[in-house]
């Protein structure tokens, strides 16, 4: 079922305490689509970039069957540049630099043939673009889901609650939830993001799996106990590709496909981190997804 992905299309600077890399591309749209193309399409693109954008990078998107008919190429303009630096504890990460460039003035126009996508994700980025485009689409997508991060969550705090209104599922990691909401307590803390528009919550705790919440149940993910975890960037929006990916393939919106949406998440998650940017998402096979995702049903599984 068709997917519109919208988001941030960067170039990366990552220093881990292992290894280091510069300027490889990356961005929350770039995470997203790849990771949700082994799941479903059409999936439907909408970001911006620099002419200094690696050309093979636009052209793996399109490998994956991506649309690009949405992403603007702006002639002599600068890529988004994100900079982050990883603590020991890989879940710990400072980010060093943030410049829009491009993204300062971006408007995202959807073109005709993505007006009426099934299925919505609202990658990080600016809280009012996330909401002109919702307010672009010709009908009410099944499912609208969100993300965001600090850097809006104190920048932009009035325009984001605005935007999660009409929001169905908001994922953040558990710093996040905490900021949002000025509440400690996770479960606390994603009742009141239910509060402000989602039915659907979904709390990420880096190497400790996620937390999903609904009106009716909560479920506990892990993650998995992998012995090298090379590039934690992405790892929540890879996340975020599995997710909506699986419910759009499924079109099935129940708390029973909603675990199966979190652990399918987690599983191209666990495959992201294992090599820098977007590597680890150019050649996985279905085979590699499934064996996958039958060690996270092991992994979990215990006698009554
Ligand atoms: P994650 O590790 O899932 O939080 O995602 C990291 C990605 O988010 C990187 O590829 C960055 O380019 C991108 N990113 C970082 N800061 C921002 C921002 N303020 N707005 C949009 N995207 C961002």
């Amino acid at each position: 079922m068709s997917l519109l992905v919208v988001g941030s299309i960067a170039l990366d600077t990552i220093e881990t305490p292992f290894d280091h890399a510069d300027r490889v591309a990356g961005g929350s749209a770039v995470y997203i689509s790849a990771s949700a193309s082994y799941f479903t399409a059409p999936i439907k693109l909408v970001g911006v970039v620099g002419s200094d954008f690696p050309r093979a990078e636009l052209g793996f998107l399109e490998s994956r069957g991506i649309d690009l008919a949405g992403l603007q190429v702006i002639e002599g303009g600068k890529t988004f540049r994100w900079s982050g630096r990883y603590h020991y504890d890989l879940n710990e990460r400072d980010t060093l630099d943030t410049q829009l460039n491009v993204f300062e003035n971006f408007n995202p126009i959807l073109p005709d043939s993505y007006r009426k996508s099934k299925y919505l994700i609202l990658g990080n980025i600016d809280p009012v673009l996330q909401l002109r485009v919702i307010d672009s689409l010709e009908q009410k997508p099944a499912l609208i889901v969100c993300d965001t991060m600090n850097f809006w969550i104190k920048g932009k705090n009035k325009e984001l609650l605005e935007t999660l209104k009409h929001v169905d599922a908001l994922i953040v990691n558990d710093s996040e939830a905490r900021l949002l909401t000025s509440e400690p307590n996770l479960v606390k803390a994603a009742r009141k993001i239910m509060k402000l528009g989602p039915s659907i919550v979904i709390i990420k705790k880096g190497e400790h799996g996620a937390l999903l919440f609904t009106g009716n149940m909560i479920f506990s993910a892990p993650a998995y106990p992998l012995e090298f975890i090379y590039d934690p960037t992405g790892a929540g929006d890879t996340f975020a590709g599995g997710f909506i990916g699986h419910l759009a393939r499924t079109e099935d919106l129940s708390d029973h496909n909603l675990k199966k949406a979190v652990v399918y998440g987690s599983v191209m998650a666990s495959f992201g981190v294992g090599k820098f940017g977007t590597e680890a998402l150019k050649n996985l096979s279905d085979i590699d997804i499934h064996a996958r995702y039958r060690d996270f049903v092991e992994l979990s599984k215990f006698d009554e």
